[in-house]
């Protein structure tokens, strides 16, 4: 289903959903994984666009179950944030990131982390201090990380978004605008973020290959640009996307062009010798 050129590693999203006995069955499973050590993180590069050097790395959650092998997030993190356990599934990420990060940068590599917090954590109370704690155990700072926060989609929720948003830009970290495009921020509202990068989604890299993609990427790039946002792009699967990006103006580049997620030795080596 994923299309040209791809090789899929995940079990059938849409089979497991469908079968409701199993799923009861893999929430159990995830919440073993989570406590005995079965998630791992894998890295994907954010890569300059001028110039190819790596300028930060995407923490992402994997989970290779016994049974059924290979779990995309895309299942498993919702699952998570349904059943409660989203919090501690993230302590772990952050656990095995800071751990790789207090290495990383001991061998003097200074490439940013980009971690994934989504909505139910923002508004945990004391998650500002307790991340901020984490980071202090690894003699870590704010600015060594940049937060990745998906666009809002119920504009109910937006100003109390916007006052945790403020709390995490007080406290030093840089803020990312995960999945643009997807949600329903108006103008005025991504004006008044306190977000440094955008982070536009895949789905708008995936319609390049129409006149009418290339306009409303086009569109974005100025937007962003307007409102001195930093443009990391998603989904950059070969050299012609890499290049048209380039020619926007597009600052990041992040996708299985340059590099799939992969486990944290082999992101160590292109942090070090470049893709
Ligand atoms: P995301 O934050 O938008 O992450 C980018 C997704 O795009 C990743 O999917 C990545 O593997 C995929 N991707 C990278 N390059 C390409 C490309 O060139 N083409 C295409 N088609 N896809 C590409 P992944 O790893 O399956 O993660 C899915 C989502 O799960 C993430 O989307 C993120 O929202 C969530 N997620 C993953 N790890 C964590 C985590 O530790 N915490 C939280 N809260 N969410 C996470
Ligand atoms: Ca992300
Ligand atoms: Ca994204
Ligand atoms: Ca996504």
């Amino acid at each position: 289903n994923a299309g040209r050129n791809n090789v899929c590693f995940y079990s059938d999203i849409l089979h497991l959903k469908a079968l409701g006995r199993e799923h009861v069955a893999i929430q159990a499973r995830l919440s073993d994984a989570i406590r005995l050590g079965g998630l791992q993180v894998f890295y994907q590069p954010i890569v300059q666009s001028k110039g190819g050097e790596v300028f930060a790395i995407e923490a992402l959650a994997r989970w290779q179950d016994d049974k059924s092998g290979w779990i995309s997030p895309e299942l498993f993190i919702p699952m998570a944030e349904k059943v409660g356990l989203i919090q501690e599934l993230s302590d772990v990420v952050t656990h095995q990131a800071f751990c790789k990060l207090r290495e990383w940068r001991d061998a003097g590599l200074h490439q940013k982390l980009m971690l994934n917090i989504s909505r139910s954590q923002l508004f945990a109370p004391r998650f500002v201090s307790n991340l901020v704690e984490r980071l202090n155990e690894f003699r870590l700072r704010p600015s060594d990380v940049i937060l990745e926060i998906t666009e809002s989609v119920a504009l109910t929720d937006y100003s109390r978004q916007l006052k945790h948003l403020k709390l995490l830009g007080a406290a030093g970290f840089q803020l990312a605008i995960d999945d643009f495009g997807t949600g329903y921020s108006s103008l005025s509202q991504l004006h008044e973020m306190p977000a440094q990068l955008l982070k536009v989604d895949v789905s708008f890299t995936q319609r390049l290959h129409t006149e009418e993609g290339r306009r409303i990427m086009q569109a974005i790039v100025q937007l962003g640009n307007g409102l001195d946002l930093q443009i990391v792009v998603e989904g950059v699967e070969n050299l012609e996307t890499a290049r048209f990006l380039q020619g926007l103006g597009v600052h990041y580049l992040q996708g299985f062009h340059f590099s799939e997620p992969v486990p944290s030795g082999v992101a160590e080596l292109w942090m070090r010798l470049g893709l």
